[in-house]
């Protein structure tokens, strides 16, 4: 029986919402795919980073088309949402998180 791996984290999601778009997104290029991490949501602001909802590739060797996906995806959404950076720790965070993923301050 081979080892368990830990699981292929191929997104980073800004809300669950987010995950589960991501997830079918990738499910439907036939990349099986779950969503780690969103039970956390109600906890986030104590608990940053680890608490955003995180999108796993079933199997490790889907992980460059995974990749190639949400590029694309990114590339879209880059164009609507400009990254921003926090006013909290000076962290540069994605455009899509309406909060710093590493210490949980609210955009504005
Ligand atoms: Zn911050």
């Amino acid at each position: 029986m081979p080892a368990p791996r830990p699981p292929t984290v191929v997104y980073l999601a800004a809300d669950p919402i987010e995950a589960e778009i991501v997830r079918n997104m990738l499910e439907s290029e036939r990349i099986p795919a779950d969503v780690l991490g969103s039970l956390l949501w109600s906890g986030r602001g104590d608990l940053a980073a680890d608490a955003y909802p995180r999108v796993v590739v079933r199997d490790p060797r889907d992980e460059a088309r995974a990749t190639e996906v949400l590029d694309a995806y990114r590339s879209r959404n880059a164009a609507e949402v400009a990254p921003w950076t926090c006013g909290g720790c000076g962290e540069h965070v994605p455009g899509n998180f309406a909060a710093c993923w590493a210490c949980g301050h609210a955009l504005g």
